[in-house]
């Protein structure tokens, strides 16, 4: 029977290099995983287990496989479902997830089934079946779902099903995955695997052979990353601004400008200024220089992020967290510490702090043990050396 589902996940993926010869080596990377199979009690039939309908990857680019879900799925779904998970791999959409956001999944899903239209099974979120706009990135989707699901929900029922494409999605480990426990790619592998499929995407599409327009994009990004670290640095503080903005409620507390028909008062959007906690390396190996331009770059993204008034704290961190600094201006800072850097410990005192912050930001220069687990608050991580951070983290490189 396990010979009977790794054969159609074969026939899937030949189908699917098929259709997409440009992403063959990424069809090729993917290890499938044949899970316990489900058995009727009573008949003593495989069932198909309806929680495996997209047979989810992790972020180890292994694939379950319920073998009843399997066996009654045509190659050419599998196939889909394959395409569609190294869209959600190679986009990192684990490590871009919001916190809990029960519309992060459509909302990669739009993402990634951009080009993927085309025989994609019943159910499945994607912009054009939602009347959102095309070739938007996973974050902008989530804000437009938001909107669109509570209008759904006002309506009595929800925008679309949910389907399960597991952590390669929301980078949330799932029970099941300890099945393939220490198996699959690790993170220098996947480095060099999406290097190679963004190459290999340039390739064809230079030399004419057709690719989706969402892919190409993809390439070009992955080979040729931004330059300006400060518009890269500035963008990333902007998404978790945005994340933070996602709670947006409607409040009465202040009536909105216009006002509402025969004198209602309607209610106004109340955005959360939101919590940025900055952990700085201060083990010494940082260039002083470095460390104060990229502070003063960081008041100045807090300042528009938040408004002149806006403090924010500061934890330096040596082989412990020192107390926590809240300053307005990057020159109040006062840096503490030497020798060692151990990174665990400031970032938990960060996300211990209370109100928790929305968004951390390191700077170090990466020679640092990192939390094992991706802590419950985004982090950003601006490097100053080459050792990179663990995939949970966005990284922005900067220039010394
Ligand atoms: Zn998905």
């Amino acid at each position: 029977m396990k010979d009977e589902v790794l054969r159609r996940f074969a026939e899937g993926r030949v189908w699917a290099a098929g259709r997409a010869p440009y992403l063959a080596s990424a069809l090729f990377a993917l290890r499938p995983v044949v899970l316990e199979p489900r058995v009727d009690e009573v008949s003593g039939e495989l069932v198909a287990d309806a929680e495996f309908r997209a047979f989810p990857a992790d972020t180890r680019w292994q694939v379950y496989l319920d073998p009843g879900t399997a066996l009654n799925t045509s190659a050419e779904e599998v196939g889909w479902w394959l395409l569609h998970h190294i869209g959600h791999l190679v986009r990192r959409h684990a490590a871009r997830a919001p916190v809990s956001s029960p519309h992060w999944a459509q909302a990669a899903d739009a993402e990634v089934n951009d080009d993927l239209e085309a025989g994609a099974p019943a159910g499945v979120v994607s912009p054009r079946a939602l009347g959102l706009p095309e070739g938007r990135m996973a974050e902008e989707y989530l804000s437009l779902i938001e909107v669109l699901d509570a209008a759904h929900r006002r309506g009595g029922r929800p925008l679309a099903e949910l389907i399960d494409c597991g952590s390669a999605s929301d980078g949330v480990e799932r029970p099941y995955e300890d099945s393939g426990a220490g198996e699959g790619l690790d993170e220098v592998e996947r480095e060099l695997l999406e290097l190679a499929i963004a190459r290999e995407i340039e390739n064809r599409a230079a030399g004419r052979s057709p690719v989706g327009g969402g892919w190409r994009r993809w390439a070009g990004e992955r080979l040729r990353p931004a330059v300006d670290w400060r518009a890269q640095l500035g963008a990333v503080v902007r998404r978790g601004v945005r994340q933070a903005a996602g709670r947006v409620d409607f409040s009465y507390r202040r009536p909105a400008r216009r006002p509402g028909v025969n004198g209602v008062v309607l209610p106004a959007m109340v955005a959360p200024a939101p919590e940025i906690v900055l952990v700085v390396d201060t083990s010494g190996s940082i260039p002083p220089g470095t460390l104060a331009r990229f502070l003063a770059e960081i008041t100045a993204l807090v300042t528009r992020a938040g408004g002149p008034a806006r403090r924010f704290r500061v934890i330096c961190c040596d082989l412990h967290a020192h107390p926590v600094q809240t300053v307005r201006r990057a020159e109040e800072v006062e840096l503490t510490g030497g020798g060692g850097t151990d990174l665990r410990e400031g970032i938990a005192a960060a996300v211990a702090l209370r109100p928790r912050p929305d968004l951390i930001v390191v700077l170090t220069d990466g020679q640092t043990p990192w939390p094992e687990h991706r802590p419950p608050v985004p982090v950003l991580v601006g490097l100053t050396g080459t050792e990179p951070p663990p995939s949970w983290a966005r990284t922005v490189s900067l220039p010394t």
